[in-house]
This record gives structure tokens, C-alpha cells and sequence, in this order.
């Protein structure tokens, strides 16, 4: 039976699109819970997310959302930041080449190697120091006959986005549409764009459930989905399904998964779990989610992860790893200076400052009862 209901404190809190806290249904029956996604002054606003997985979207397509829906402008610190998910590899770096009467990006583009350029917030302007060169948006997205560039921008992420809604609503979709849109996507926006990496994850999800070889496949889209999250800032598990489901993909066929795919997968379980459940017993975790049994989860596993991440510039990767580290010992204060060391190298200074404040008070709090 579906049941509604409306929360007298709950529908109060503001939204802000990195919120503090997330909202959960499956904790206490009957309840809904705010649980604290990262440690909260006191006297510190709270807030929720509104948008859910739609949070990963650029800050256009997520003020486009909340204005429309929920009828305001949203100035949150996210939305006042430069706008790390519409990152494109520089156009005078790498020239778009023509392709049947349209510019897309070099097919052999090599992602790693890809000088990117994020906007800057003030102006919808892209930077690059590669070239010392400053681009619009109608030089950085190829336009399309007498669409500009900007255009083409705009029309392919409200594609994505309605593709996803018609997804959710279980319209009927064939793979050959996924792939002709995800081709699209690539070609004009690159592959560190919020829409190629929603695209990337709509096809991983439908690779999932499809039989046959796709392992390789759905590796390159778990790396490729894994960079976003750490450069966008954006939480792994609001790419769940198939950050859930891929190690097990990969490891049904008795094959080794690599050990980097099921650090992230832990990170993301450990996440959704802890919001969810606040399991930090590592049983629970392999009963719920099916982690092959031989691998042992501990926050050690993660941290150590996370120091490779730190020592090879991926700081982004390494601040999601320690907060899945910090999901599974929650007051480690060891993992806690970590996390806000990478935070601060990320330049979120006040998310680690308020961060510092809780490991000390947790190291009083271990004085005082020794
Ligand atoms: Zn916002
Ligand atoms: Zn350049």
C-alpha cells in the first residue's frame, strides 16, 4: 500500500545543493529521519537536498529545477562556487573537428591526458592556462547549424534530464537510443560533463541487467563515472545502482576485480549503508549488498586507498574515500584530520575547519576518559 505523508519539521528545512544532512525513510518505520552527512557546528544551519540524484547537474540545470519546481533562486555555497561538472577539454588545446556538418571533439581525444577548463562563477567564462586563453560557451560546445554552442549546451542536458525522468517513469527506452544520445553527449560536451557521465550511468545500469561480455565496458564507465564524483565534488552514491552493481557484474564470472573498482564500490555501499542503516558492522554489509565474500571491508582498506588518491594529485577521489572511511569508524579522529586535510587541499576551508573543531573535541573527549 503507498502511504503519504507530510513532515511538520522535516518539509522546514532548507535546501542547499551540497546539504549537510540527507533524508531517509528506512530507518525508524514510520519515521523519516535527517541523518548528519558531515559533522554540523552548533547553531550551524541544517540543511536537505531537494533535488536527489539531480544534484549531480550543473548549476544552471539545478537553479533551472529549483526555480521552476520549487520557485526559488538558489545562492548556496555550491551554487557560488565555479561550476565543477560542465568541465570540458579546452577548445584551443584540443580543436573541434568537423564531422558531417557539425564540430565535435577529436574522436582519439585520450581522456587522461586532456587539458580540461572549468567556468568560472562570475562570468560564464572558461580559462586555460595551457593556452593562456579565455572562452564563451559558444567556442567551448561546438554548435550545430543554427544552433550556438550554448544552445546545443542547453539542449542536450534538458534531453539527458527527460530521459532520465521518462527512465524513472519506466517509459520504454531501446539501447541503441542510449548510445546514440551518450555519443552525442561525448562528442559536444567531453567526458567530465555532468550529462556524458549521467548518460555513462543510464547505459551502465541497462549493461547490468543485459547478458553477455560487458565487462570492459562497464569498467572504463565505473573509472570514467569515479573521476567525475572526485572533480565535481559530486557524492558517489548519487550514481548508486551502478556503482553498486558493477563490481558484482564483474565479479560473477569468477574473474579478480580489480582491487581500485571495489574500493569504490565500498566507498559507495559504506555511504548508503551508514546514511540507511547505520550498519558500521562489516557482516551487515556483505548480507545486504553481496560484496564477494573473500574481501574484508575496514576503514583501513579505504584510507589507504585514499593516501594513493592524495599522492597522485586526486584529492577529489581522496576526499570521498576518507568519508567512506569516516562512515565505517565514525570517530576515528586519525581519519578525521585526513579528511579535512584533503578537504582544505581541495579549497573547502570551511567544511574543514568545522571538521577540525569535531576531531578535537573528539581527542578531548578521549583525554578526559583516559
Ligand atoms: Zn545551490
Ligand atoms: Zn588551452
Amino acid at each position: 500500500m503507498e502511504q503519504t505523508a507530510l513532515f511538520y519539521l522535516g518539509s522546514r528545512l532548507n535546501h542547499s545543493c551540497e546539504s549537510n544532512s540527507h533524508y531517509t525513510g528506512n530507518r525508524i518505520p514510520g519515521k523519516g529521519c535527517h541523518v548528519a552527512l558531515t559533522p554540523i557546528e552548533e547553531g550551524a544551519l541544517i540543511t536537505t537536498n531537494y533535488l536527489g540524484d539531480d544534484a549531480m547537474m550543473s548549476t544552471p540545470m539545478r537553479r533551472w529545477v529549483l526555480s521552476s519546481q520549487k520557485l526559488f533562486h538558489c545562492e548556496c555555497t555550491r551554487c557560488m562556487r565555479p561550476d565543477e561538472t560542465r568541465v570540458v577539454p579546452c577548445p584551443g588545446c584540443h580543436p573541434r573537428v568537423s564531422n558531417g556538418g557539425s564540430w565535435t571533439l577529436p574522436p582519439d581525444l585520450d581522456i587522461e591526458g586532456a587539458r580540461y577548463i572549468s567556468p568560472s562563477r562570475a562570468a560564464d567564462e572558461w580559462y586555460c592556462e595551457g593556452c593562456a586563453r579565455t572562452w564563451n560557451a559558444d567556442a567551448v560546445f561546438p554548435g550545430v547549424g543554427e544552433l550556438s554552442g550554448m544552445d546545443m549546451e542547453n539542449r542536450v542536458e534538458r534531453v539527458v534530464y527527460n530521459l532520465n525522468k521518462e527512465l524513472d517513469a519506466n517509459v520504454e527506452t531501446s539501447y541503441s537510443q542510449i548510445c546514440e544520445l551518450l555519443q552525442l553527449a561525448a562528442g559536444v560536451l567531453g567526458m567530465r560533463h555532468w550529462a556524458t557521465v549521467k548518460m555513462l550511468d543510464i547505459q551502465t545500469q541497462f549493461l547490468i541487467g543485459t547478458p553477455g561480455d560487458n565487462r570492459l565496458q562497464l569498467e572504463e564507465n565505473s573509472q570514467t563515472m569515479w573521476a567525475f564524483c572526485g572533480t565535481a565534488h559530486v557524492p558517489p552514491s548519487y550514481l548508486l545502482t551502478s556503482f553498486l552493481c558493477t563490481p558484482t557484474v564483474l565479479a560473477s564470472d569468477g574473474g579478480d576485480v580489480k582491487s581500485e573498482i571495489l574500493t569504490r564500490a565500498l566507498v559507495c555501499r559504506a555511504m548508503l549503508v551508514s546514511e540507511d542503516f547505520q550498519a558500521t558492522d562489516t557482516s551487515v554489509l556483505q548480507r545486504r549488498f553481496y560484496v564477494p565474500l573473500h574481501v574484508s571491508i575496514a576503514a583501513a582498506h579505504l584510507t589507504k586507498a585514499a593516501e594513493e588518491a592524495m599522492s597522485s594529485g586526486k584529492t577529489g577521489e581522496a576526499v570521498h574515500l576518507y568519508h567512506g572511511a569516516l562512515l565505517l569508524e565514525p570517530q576515528n579522529a586519525q581519519i578525521l584530520s585526513k579528511w579535512a586535510a584533503a578537504l582544505r587541499e581541495q579549497g573547502r576551508l570551511s567544511e574543514a575547519d568545522s571538521i577540525a573543531i569535531h576531531c578535537e573535541q573528539i581527542s578531548q573527549l578521549r583525554v578526559s576518559c583516559e
